[in-house]
């Protein structure tokens, strides 16, 4: 049997990656559903090519161009943000991809979770916001999520096999950016450009900005927190600036256990939609030869606030890591805009932290406020 795939974000770089791993494996993977926001001339060229039951594209000004080429083809046609989480209900998928950016993937991963889909899950946004909800949910619900981060991958293929075995620590590697070892007086300057200009991954214009900052990292270990079942102080930030080593797990006898490979999305996309088989691939192998040295160090808290942020905001709870994640997005954007420099995001989000009210033991209903009011505020600061 085929797994049908939906995949939230298709056009982005997680998205097309997945339809690259899709590609390989026309025996194990069949799409299902497709979804786009703005991009519909990629969305309806994804749509003849793969041929999936139905299509969202969530900017309904674009609905009645992917309607007039898609229609004729019978594959049925959504408009609207709300549709994204309608569609979730399809009995006929097995896996949603959440590759979505940002805030947008709550709502979605939510209805795909209540609905006993199993979750390939990129968009780490929804559970920096609302991890405690989603994780209970997914247990309520016999639900699987699987991590598609590349971090969260690793730590996932070092516990398979050792599920009664309580992890020690997490070892969270971070490549450190474009910017690592630079000074605060050397940010200041820093273009978009420059910011935009990954050593080693290419990814989503958003991403790689929070990777410039190290906001990438604080997600990350809020990520891990609720994936993993782990608190804080057993999850450690190490700068490894090759990403050859994706993340380590170190067990109660001490032992470390790792995951390498050369920085390549696919894989972990893979292993997601694959799990528990490892399918075959041919992506370019690792060479120990052309890597003489993997270095590590400690990751610059003082220099990179966000990352320290994140951890004071998990340790806080509640709604805290949602104000965070929604002045992220609007700081990221108004940097992108170029209205404000490289470390005035960490000064927004700061902002907001104080601003915003702090609510204890928050609902949905919460979230989607706070997320709200959040964003009014960062705009406002901007
Ligand atoms: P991209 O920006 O490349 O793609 C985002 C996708 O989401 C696009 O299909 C886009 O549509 C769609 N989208 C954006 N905003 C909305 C919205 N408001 N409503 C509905 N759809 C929307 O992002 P990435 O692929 O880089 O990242 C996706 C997620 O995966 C993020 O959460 C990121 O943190 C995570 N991730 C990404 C990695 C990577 O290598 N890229 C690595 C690890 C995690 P359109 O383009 O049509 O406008
Ligand atoms: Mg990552």
């Amino acid at each position: 049997m085929r797994r049908k795939i939906a995949i939230l974000g298709s056009t982005g770089s997680i998205g097309t990656q997945a339809l690259e791993v899709i590609d390989k494996h026309p025996d194990k993977f069949e799409v299902e559903v497709l979804t786009a926001h703005n991009n519909v001339g990629l969305l309806i060229e994804q749509s003849i090519k793969y041929k999936p039951n139905c299509v969202v594209i969530a900017n309904e000004n674009f609905y009645q161009q992917a309607f007039d080429a898609l229609d004729p083809l019978h594959i049925k046609v959504y408009g609207g943000e709300q549709s994204l989480a309608s569609v979730m209900e399809m009995d006929s998928i097995d896996i949603v991809l959440t590759a979505l950016v940002g805030y947008s993937g709550l709502l979605p991963t939510l209805k795909a979770i209540e609905t006993g889909k199993s979750i390939a899950l990129a968009n780490k946004e929804t559970l920096v916001v609302a991890g405690e909800l989603i994780t209970k949910l997914a247990r309520e619900k016999g639900v699987n999520i699987l991590p598609v981060d590349s971090e969260h991958s690793a730590i996932f293929q070092c516990i398979v096999g050792e599920f009664q075995n309580p992890i020690e620590k997490i070892i969270l590697t971070a490549s450190g950016g474009p910017f690592r070892g630079r000074t605060k007086e050397q940010l200041l300057e820093v273009t978009k450009a420059q910011a935009l200009n990954h050593p080693n991954w290419d990814m989503g214009a958003k991403i790689t900005i929070d990777s410039a900052t190290m906001m990438n990292k604080g997600l990350e270990v809020i990520e891990a927190k609720w994936l993993f079942g782990v608190s804080l102080d057993q999850i450690e930030v190490i700068v490894h600036p090759q990403s050859i080593i994706h993340s380590m797990v170190q067990f109660e006898d001490g032992s470390l256990k790792a995951q390498l490979g050369l920085p390549d999305m696919r894989l972990p996309i893979q292993f997601a939609l694959g799990y528990p088989e490892r399918l075959k691939a041919d992506y370019p192998r690792f060479d120990f030869s052309e890597y003489p040295q993997l270095t590590f160090e400690k990751p610059d808290i003082e220099t990179f606030r966000n990352l320290g942020l994140a951890f004071e905001v998990a340790s806080n709870g509640g709604n805290q890591p949602c104000i965070l994640n929604a002045a992220n997005e609007i700081a990221v954007q108004g940097f992108l805009d170029e209205k404000i420099g490289f470390l005035e995001i960490s000064d927004v989000i700061e902002n907001c932290l104080k601003r915003v009210s702090y609510i204890r033991t928050p609902v949905l209903e919460d979230f989607v406020e706070s997320d709200k009011e959040t964003r009014a505020l960062a705009l406002e600061l901007i």
